[in-house]
């Protein structure tokens, strides 16, 4: 299989990082429109939001990652991180399963809701 999957974990991170940068550019766009204050007012808050929700995931990231398994990932020999009963590796993106019932299936993200 060449279809690669990415951590959760590292996904979450980007999500949050990614919301850091929308928050500032909605911040920054309000300073252009200073004509009308009430838009100003508008994006600003909207910025602002997209800041606290960025923390609320990283918080969240560190609440889920003490729940998280740490195995050695066959495929590149490094200690990542397992969320749920089948995760990638953090770091070649190899996926993995906690399950032998699993093992040699099709790498499905569907399995971890029957946790
Ligand atoms: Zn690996």
């Amino acid at each position: 299989m060449s279809f690669k999957y990415s951590s959760k974990i590292n996904k979450l991170r980007t999500i949050a990082l990614a919301l850091v940068f929308i928050g500032i550019f909605i911040m920054y766009g309000g300073l252009f429109l200073q004509a009308s204050p009430l838009f100003m007012t508008l994006l600003m808050i909207i910025g602002f939001l997209c800041i606290i929700l960025s923390t609320v995931v990283y918080f969240w990231v560190g609440m889920i990652s003490t729940k998280t398994v740490q195995v050695v990932c066959p495929s590149c020999g490094k200690k990542t991180k397992m969320l749920g009963r089948v995760d990638a590796c953090m770091y070649c993106n190899e996926p993995l399963t906690l399950d032998k019932q699993l093992e040699g299936k099709e790498f499905d993200l569907k399995y971890n809701r029957e946790l």
